[in-house]
């Protein structure tokens, strides 16, 4: 589709950027059959062409209202289209754009968004981003969650035992992206991967500099925010990778597909583009890690497989993994290995809803998802449902009493 930039975006990079995003869009609307949101909502501009062509007409500085907005908003950014579409249209990449640059004119022309929604993107920008806080509010509402509200509750897992960080030295390090929620909703995770790579030879670092990888804010339209996020972690990773670290590990894909863009994220800021585009290129989901150790993984899979023989779990792989970063089959490929019987259920490319904050700002598309997925899931009568990214995991265990975990600490709780 040929885009005429408005005056105000000419010559700026999103504006540039989002122009040639456009431009390989040949309107077929094969991506639309496979949009959550279109599925649900059976309208044109809840897919992903009529969002292209709602964010064509914004570019071109046509006038924005608060339903461009709104179809925007309903976007999961799950990026399934993107999976879709034969042309490679970078639709997670404009809808970025999109959204921050829909919001600006409606603030301009002093169409705000209704107050409570400006709180709660401000609370989920301030709170989530800040793991102390976040811890200490986490903790509060375990003690009390019983009396919660099931709104509140869905949010708020049982506590769960972290068990032991290993303290083994090794040569071979490799660094962990702590997360901003993962440490206080789901502790055992990190420690989990800690466990196995230290079984495998590996020592997992973690600078407490860092912090959130800029997710949240950057796809709440707070760009400048979510790459001054970036930026903290590149500082915190820098002396570790400069001292031999082979990889920077993501437990959340959430988080992994966010730091994979630091690189093209940061491509124009002169003191960080180079160190940017080093800790992408080094940065590792655990699904793309653990088959380089493949040979290690052999020699313990024998007890292993006698562990897991039997256990049957239905796997959701979230879109930041399947789709963000079009990594697929791996996780299956390497709980098949170790004995356990995994099943994709059906309808697998599809969202869960978690989505990110989307369960907070757009909860009623959200549950549906989360509804239809679980039904899907549990069509195998698993023992245990696992995934890959904390969201999906808090958002699945909301409607189900069928254990939901991360797919590493069932490897750990298999070659302990
Ligand atoms: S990102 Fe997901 S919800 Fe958004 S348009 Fe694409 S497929 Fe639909
Ligand atoms: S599949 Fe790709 S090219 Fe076709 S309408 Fe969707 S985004 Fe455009």
């Amino acid at each position: 589709m040929q885009t005429t930039l408005a005056e105000f975006l000419r010559g700026t990079p999103d504006g540039e950027e989002a122009k040639s995003i456009v431009g390989k869009c040949v309107h077929c609307g094969f991506c639309t059959a496979t949009c959550p949101t279109y599925q649900l909502l059976g309208d044109e501009l809840d897919g992903p062409r009529g969002r292209i062509y709602l964010m064509k007409q914004v570019l071109e500085g046509q006038p924005v209202t608060e339903s461009t907005r709104l179809h925007l908003d309903r976007c999961l950014t799950c990026r399934n289209c993107e999976s879709t579409c034969p042309s490679g249209v970078r639709y997670g990449r404009l809808v970025d754009i999109g959204r921050k640059v829909v919001d600006e004119r409606l603030e301009a022309e002093g169409v705000r968004r209704p107050a409570g929604e400006r709180f709660a993107r401000w609370a989920l920008r301030e709170g989530m981003t800040r793991p102390a806080l976040f811890g200490t509010a986490m903790r509060l509402g375990q003690r009390v969650r019983p009396l919660l509200p099931q709104a509140l509750r869905n949010k708020v897992p049982r506590p769960v035992a972290a068990g032991a960080w290993p303290r083994n030295a090794h040569a071979r390090k490799m660094v962990l992206l702590d997360g901003c929620v993962q440490p206080s909703m789901s502790p055992n995770i990190n420690a989990a991967t800690a466990r196995v790579l230290d079984r495998l030879g590996v020592q997992l670092l973690v600078a407490r500099e860092a912090g959130c990888c800029g997710a949240v804010r950057y796809h709440t339209g707070d760009h400048d925010g979510g790459l001054d996020n970036a930026r903290r972690n590149i500082d915190a990773w820098w002396p570790l990778v400069e001292a031999g670290a082979e990889a920077i590990v993501m437990t959340a894909s959430g988080c992994g597909v966010m730091v994979k863009e630091y690189g093209h994220l940061l491509r124009d800021d002169a003191r960080y583009a180079e160190r940017a585009r080093r800790i992408s290129a080094l940065t590792r989901d655990l699904c793309e890690l653990l088959p380089d150790f493949a040979d290690n993984l052999q020699d313990m899979a024998g007890a292993a497989r006698r562990a897991g023989n039997g256990q049957r779990v239905a796997y959701h792989p979230p879109c930041t993994l399947q789709h963000g970063q079009q990594l697929r089959g791996r996780v299956e490929a390497l709980l098949t290995a170790l004995g356990v019987d995994v099943r994709l259920c059906a309808d697998s490319h599809l969202c869960c809803g978690s989505a990110g904050t989307y369960s907070v700002l757009q909860p009623a598309l959200s549950y549906r998802l989360r509804d239809d997925k679980l039904a899907n899931l549990q069509a195998s009568k698993p023992d245990a449902i696992v995934s890959a990214n904390i969201g999906c995991i808090t958002h699945l265990q909301s409607g189900t009493d069928t254990p939901v975990q991360h797919w590493i600490e069932l490897v750990d709780r298999l070659l302990e």
